[in-house]
C-alpha cells in the first residue's frame, strides 16, 4: 500500500508526494521508529515523512493499492487521526489546481506554524468528536451579493445569514466562517460583532499562539459555531463548514500580492460548489470580476443612511498646477483641513504611498537607483534618526542617499518624484496639528496595530495608505482627502479605474454615522476629471455598466483570463531564448500578450523574466505545454 501526501513543506520537485506504507509485521510494530500498519493510514491523517534530510510532517490524501514507478520512502508514524476529511482535501487541491499553486502551500499558509510544530494531539478541553456529515440541501440562490455601506441594510444581510445557518438545525452544530480581507478589519469587525454573538472565535495569524491553537481544535470539533478569519481559514478542517461570508470583497487584500497568488472570492466559491454551501458576498464597491462571474444570482444594493449629509468635491489638479500650487494638497483641502482642525474635527488624508517620495530619478538620462534584490525602484524614506534613505519596498534592504545626490551616470542632479505619507505629514508640520501617519511603517508590528484606535482617537489628522482603509469608521471625522485618487495610472492596467473606485467607497466608510447637523465633506483630487469613474463616482449602476462595457469591447477580464508566468535563468540571452519560446507557445493559442518585462535580480545574478497574457479560456492547454518545456517557471492570475 501507498500513501499519497500533501507535505507541510512544499517541495521543489511534485505536489504531491508517494510513500510506501509498510505492511504490519511483527518486528517492525515493536520499535519506536516503527511504521504504520495498513489498516490505521486513512486520508485525513496527518504523519511523519522524510523529506531530505529532514523530517516533514503532511497530510495523507489518497491510498494506492499499485506500487508507483518510481522508488518511494516508507512513511512515517501516524501523529494525528482524521484532521482533515476527504471533501477538505478535495477543496485544498482544487483552489490550489485552479491557482497554478501546490496543495502544500495552500496548506502551509491555512495551518500557521505555531500548530503545524504542535504533535496535533488534542490536548484541550474539547473532546474530539466524529465529523457531521454533511446533510446535502438544495440551496436557492447559493451565492448572494448585498453591496452598500455598513451604515445600510448590507450589515443586516450579514446578520441575518449567520443567524439563518446557525440557528436552522437546533441539534446539529453549523459553522458559519467570515472571512475578512486583513486582521485590521476582522478584529474591528469583531468588536462590533460581538454584541451580537456571544459565540464567535477569531483565527489569524495575529493571534497568540495560544488562542491559535484553541480555535484551531474548536473549529475542528465544532466547539464553535461562528469564526471569523483571513483568507486562507477557508482550507481550514471545519466540523461542519456551512455558510461563507466574504466581507468587504473590494478590499485589495483578498487578492494575494505575494506567493501563493491566491484570491479569497474564487477560494470560497470552490468551496461552496463543492460542500454545497451558501456564500454570502457584502461590500460596499464590489469587485468588477465576482460581481459579473454571480450576475445571475441575488444583488442586492443598499443606499448609505446619510448619504444626504456629504459633499463630494472634485478638484482639478491640472487647475491648480495653472494657478503655480504645486503642492500635493489643493488650495480647497488645505482650507478645509485648517477648518476642520479649527472646529476639533478629524481630517482623513488617504495617499497609496509611503515614504518621502516615490523614488528618485536623474534629471538628464533619467536614470533611478534600483534595488540589487528585486530590480525595482529604491523609494525614498525618512529613517527614525529623520535621515533621508533609499529603500528597497519589497525587502526591509535600505542605503544612504548621500551617494545618490547625482546620477551615477552623468553626473546631473537626482530629482525626486512622487510624494508619499512622509511628504505630505512634512508639509503639514507648519499647521501645529497632532499628525498619525498609518502605514506599514508606522504600524508594521502586531502590538503598535492593537494601540492603533487609541492613536487614531487622538490625532487631528490621519495620513495613511491602504492599510488605514481597514481601519473602518472613525468618530469625529469630518474631512477626507484623497490626494491623488488615480495614483496607479500611468502603469497602465485594465482594474485601474476599479481600483481606484473600491478605494473611493472604502474610504467614506471611514465617515462614522453622524449627527443629523453634521456634513461631511469628501474631497477627491485628480488630474483627470473627466474619466468616467469620476462621473460615475455616486453611481455603482452606472460604473458597472460603463466599465463592463469597456472591457467586452476591449476583451480584457472577465471576459478573458489574465495570466503571468515568470522564469529565470542566469544570463540574458538564455532569459530571452525563453521568452522566445513562451511567446512562440501563446502564438498558438491565440493569447494577447500584455506585457514582457526582463528584470535582473543583482542579488541572486539572475535575470527574471515576465510574460503577461490574456488568454479566452486556453490557459490550461497553455499550462499543459508549458509543463512540457524544459523551463523553469511559475505562474498566477493576475
Ligand atoms: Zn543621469
Amino acid at each position: 500500500m501507498f500513501a499519497e501526501v500533501v507535505p507541510f513543506r512544499p517541495s521543489g520537485f511534485a505536489n504531491i508526494l508517494t510513500y510506501k506504507i509498510k505492511e504490519n509485521s511483527a518486528e517492525t510494530a515493536e520499535t519506536a521508529e516503527s511504521v504504520e500498519s495498513v489498516e490505521s493510514v486513512e486520508v485525513g491523517d496527518i504523519a511523519e515523512i522524510a523529506m531530505g534530510e529532514k523530517r516533514e510532517k503532511c497530510i495523507i490524501v489518497n491510498i494506492l493499492d499499485t506500487e508507483p514507478d518510481f522508488k518511494t520512502k516508507n512513511l512515517g508514524k501516524i501523529i494525528a487521526k482524521n484532521i482533515y476529511s476527504p471533501q477538505d482535501i478535495k477543496n485544498i487541491c482544487d483552489i490550489a489546481e485552479y491557482f497554478f499553486t501546490s496543495p502544500s502551500h495552500i496548506v502551509k499558509k491555512a495551518i500557521p506554524a505555531n500548530i503545524r510544530n504542535t504533535n496535533f494531539i488534542n490536548t484541550t478541553e474539547f473532546v474530539n468528536q466524529k465529523k457531521n456529515p454533511i446533510v446535502s440541501k438544495e440551496i436557492k440562490n447559493r451565492i448572494q451579493i448585498s453591496l452598500g455601506s455598513v451604515y445600510s441594510k448590507r450589515s443586516t444581510d450579514e446578520v441575518e445569514f449567520i443567524k439563518k445557518i446557525i440557528h436552522d438545525e437546533k441539534h446539529t452544530t453549523q459553522q458559519v466562517l467570515v472571512v475578512f480581507p486583513d486582521s485590521i478589519t476582522l478584529e474591528q469587525t469583531f468588536l462590533k460583532y460581538k454584541k451580537l454573538f456571544s459565540d464567535i472565535c477569531v483565527f489569524h495569524s495575529g493571534v497568540s499562539k495560544k488562542k491559535q491553537i484553541e480555535a484551531f481544535w474548536k473549529i475542528k470539533t465544532g466547539n464553535v459555531q461562528i469564526i471569523f478569519g483571513t483568507q486562507y481559514s477557508l482550507c481550514l478542517p471545519f466540523f461542519s463548514l456551512s455558510g461563507i461570508i466574504v466581507y468587504e470583497f473590494a478590499h485589495g487584500s483578498h487578492k494575494a500580492k505575494f506567493s501563493p497568488y491566491t484570491n479569497t472570492m474564487q477560494s470560497a466559491e470552490i468551496i461552496a460548489n463543492n460542500n454545497n454551501i451558501p456564500l454570502l458576498y457584502t461590500s460596499c464597491a464590489g469587485d468588477i470580476a465576482t460581481i459579473y462571474r454571480n450576475k445571475n444570482t441575488t444583488i442586492s444594493r443598499h443606499e448609505k443612511i446619510y448619504s444626504s449629509q456629504q459633499n463630494l468635491h472634485i478638484v482639478d489638479m491640472k487647475m491648480e498646477h495653472q494657478n503655480k500650487n504645486f503642492s500635493p494638497l489643493s488650495g480647497i483641502a488645505m482650507q478645509k483641513i485648517k477648518n476642520a482642525i479649527a472646529q476639533k474635527k478629524k481630517t482623513i488624508i488617504y495617499i497609496n504611498r509611503k515614504g518621502v517620495s516615490h523614488y528618485i530619478q536623474c534629471s538628464n538620462c533619467g536614470d533611478s537607483p534600483v534595488s540589487q534584490y528585486t530590480g525595482s525602484k529604491m523609494n525614498v524614506f525618512k529613517n527614525e534618526k529623520n535621515q533621508i534613505v533609499l529603500r528597497c519596498s519589497a525587502m526591509a534592504y535600505a542605503q544612504s542617499i548621500e551617494k545618490h545626490d547625482f546620477c551615477a551616470h552623468c553626473s546631473a542632479k537626482m530629482e525626486k518624484v512622487g510624494v508619499g505619507t512622509q511628504g505630505i505629514e512634512e508639509l503639514l508640520y507648519p499647521l501645529g496639528a497632532k499628525i498619525l501617519r498609518i502605514d506599514g511603517d508606522s504600524f508594521h508590528t502586531k502590538t503598535a496595530q492593537k494601540k492603533m484606535m487609541q492613536e487614531i482617537e487622538k490625532a487631528d489628522i490621519i495620513i495613511g495608505t491602504q492599510m488605514m482603509l481597514s481601519v473602518g469608521s472613525i468618530p469625529d471625522c469630518s474631512l477626507i482627502v484623497d490626494i491623488l485618487f488615480e495614483n496607479n495610472l500611468h502603469f497602465f492596467s485594465f482594474t485601474t479605474e476599479e481600483t481606484a473606485w473600491g478605494q473611493i467607497q472604502l474610504l467614506q466608510e471611514m465617515f462614522e454615522r453622524p449627527d443629523s447637523s453634521h456634513h461631511l465633506e469628501y474631497i477627491v483630487q485628480t488630474f483627470e476629471p473627466q474619466l468616467q469613474l469620476i462621473e460615475n463616482i455616486k453611481s455603482f449602476e452606472n460604473f458597472y455598466a460603463s466599465e463592463i462595457l469597456s472591457r467586452k469591447i476591449l476583451q480584457y477580464p472577465p471576459f478573458v483570463e489574465y495570466i503571468e508566468i515568470e522564469c529565470s535563468a542566469k544570463t540574458e540571452e538564455k532569459v530571452k531564448k525563453h521568452i522566445d519560446i513562451i511567446l512562440h507557445l501563446l502564438q498558438g493559442n491565440e493569447s494577447r500578450v500584455d506585457a514582457v518585462e526582463v528584470k535582473k535580480v543583482p542579488h541572486l545574478q539572475v535575470f527574471i523574466a515576465s510574460i503577461r497574457f490574456f488568454t479566452q479560456k486556453g490557459e490550461k492547454n497553455i499550462m499543459q505545454k508549458l509543463s512540457e518545456l524544459s523551463i523553469k517557471y511559475t505562474v498566477r492570475r493576475c
